[in-house]
């Protein structure tokens, strides 16, 4: 189903205006149902990037000059308009990137929240002093970065943009957005959303465009002195080393293949749910997803057996029809790679559930929710990323064996642990190697907390003041109260 009011070009927002990208150029956006262009977006590179850099300049000194508490009303204003325009917005991004719409509708809520939350967090924020005795006291000024380049990736991009957006605003950063190309559509609700709610000209900035032409253009631009980045590991990477060149600072949330570890005294039950709903919700194309579950062996088989049966059952559809479970992956490109995954489990291991296109779907990136029984720890769909709706399952004996399992990867995000002996839940939590852990339940953010992972998973932490030290610099400020003693070289008297 064709959202209304789908726009048929999607252009660069600079200095307050809607623009074409300098040399003219497109790039086609496609739906993931039938994979056909359905606009063309402005296909940015270095000369956009210099036009939204000299415009978030030009608004930096009044952007950063507000108080606090003035920025945090606009914030306010933001989650509002972000609010009022649910419906759309939910219909906009269903549409572009092939997520459920009933998984969709959750994104607005959560994006207005980013920006409440940051608002909340730059009000309350003090700054710390130091005293030494009478003699000296010493206070830290936080002073916004200065221009950030946010790069964000396909998946659930709208409510990720916020999470960058809204402490980058509520710092006083004044910024430059640059959108996944394979879903620009929601990033185009940005512009009306901003301007209603007040933001000024420049402070946000948005250029389209790809990765390697107008994403490396902001990574490598002298005057954009920090980016933050959500995607995939290689180009994170990639993108740590362009940064090096000007010394930037860089906040790096990437990939993962985060554990999921089952013990035999665990509510079962409730294990199952969330497991079928941590790997398949979002098209399993979500950065925290449990893709590895590995189960003690006395509940092994049982365990296994009813993955497969739920995941059977789980709807594969229109991601318009509001009863579907699993809709359609992003783009062409990233079907066929998590196909080709697919390919490789069924050699590598004992496909118990999907592995093919739905039947009913002729059309469109579809796949059956897959599960891969008795995956060994070398196999390449245990170690990388498939960003899908495909579990690997894997047996243990001993809680030794399940934490080396869990650590068996290069990654480092999430991991989740069921168990009803909580000594033993919080002494995994304290040996697995994530970023975040856990204890008997899915993925529930608390927006104070640090977000991030470690080993390929990322550096750095966002999330709560995180956030707001990733987007200010910390100056001290060093005052004497006394005469200070100063030794008095050269001195002849
Ligand atoms: P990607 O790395 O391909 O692209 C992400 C963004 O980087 C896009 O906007 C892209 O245009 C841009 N980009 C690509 N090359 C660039 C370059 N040379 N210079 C500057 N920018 C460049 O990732 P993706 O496929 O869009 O996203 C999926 C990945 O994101 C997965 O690996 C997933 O785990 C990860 N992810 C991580 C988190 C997290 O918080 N850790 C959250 C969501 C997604």
């Amino acid at each position: 189903m064709t959202p209304e009011n789908l726009p048929s070009t999607i252009r660069h927002w600079i200095g307050g205006e809607l623009v074409d990208a300098a040399d003219g150029r497109t790039f086609d956006v496609c739906d993931p149902v039938s994979n056909t262009a359905y606009a063309q977006a402005a296909r940015g590179a270095a000369a956009d990037v210099d036009r939204a850099v000299a415009a978030a300049r030009a608004a930096f000194a009044g952007w950063a000059g507000l108080s606090n508490r003035a920025r945090a009303n606009v914030l306010y204003h933001i989650a509002d308009v972000v609010e009022a325009r649910h419906g759309r917005l939910a219909l906009f991004e269903s549409y572009d990137s092939g997520l459920p719409i009933t998984q969709a509708k959750g994104q607005a809520r959560r994006a207005a929240e980013n920006f409440r939350y940051f608002a909340d967090v730059i009000v309350a924020l003090g700054e710390e002093a130091f005293r030494q005795g009478e003699e000296q006291f010493s206070y830290v000024v936080r002073q916004p970065v200065g221009i950030a380049g946010l790069i964000t990736p396909w998946n659930t991009p709208f409510m990720l943009e916020s999470w960058k957006l809204a402490p980058a605003l509520a710092s006083g950063c004044t910024l430059i957005l640059k959108p996944a190309e394979w879903t620009p559509l929601s990033a185009s609700l940005w512009p009306e959303i901003l301007a209603e709610a007040g933001v000024p000209a420049g402070v946000v900035n948005i250029v389209h465009g790809i990765g390697k032409e107008a994403g490396q253009a902001l990574v490598d631009h002298p005057d954009v002195p920090l980016i933050s980045f959500t995607g995939s590991t290689d180009t994170g990477r990639h993108i740590v080393r362009s940064s090096a060149q000007h010394l930037k600072t860089t906040s790096m949330e990437l990939g993962g293949k985060s554990p999921v570890v089952v013990f035999a005294d665990a509510d079962l039950e409730a294990a199952l749910d969330s497991v079928v709903f941590s790997v398949f919700s979002l098209n399993g194309e979500r950065c925290t997803a449990g893709s590895r579950v590995l189960v003690e062996r006395s509940v092994y088989e049982e365990f296994t057996r009813r993955l497969a049966e739920r995941a059977a059952n789980v709807r594969v559809g229109l991601p318009s029809d509001p009863v579907t479970e699993v809709g359609a992956l992003v783009h062409p490109e990233h079907y066929a790679r998590v196909l080709n995954y697919v390919e490789i489990g069924k050699k590598e291991a004992r496909l118990v559930a999907g592995g093919e296109r739905p039947a009913h779907l002729s059309e469109g990136n579809y796949l059956q929710p897959t599960v891969f029984a008795d995956v060994d720890r070398d196999a390449r769909i245990f170690q990388e990323e498939i960003f899908g709706p495909v579990v690997a399952v894997a047996p243990f004996d001993e809680e030794a064996e399940a934490v080396e399992l869990a650590n068996a990867t290069q990654y480092g995000l999430a991991a989740y642990i069921w168990t009803s002996d909580l000594k033993r839940g919080h002494r995994i939590a304290h040996t697995v190697e994530s970023g975040m852990v856990w204890i008997n339940s899915h993925n529930v953010r608390d927006l104070r907390t640090p977000f991030g992972g470690v080993k390929a998973s990322g550096v750095g932490r966002e999330g709560g003041v995180h956030s707001i030290d990733f987007y200010t610099e910390s100056k001290i400020v060093h005052v004497a109260l006394t005469e200070v003693h100063t030794p008095r070289f050269g001195a002849t008297s």
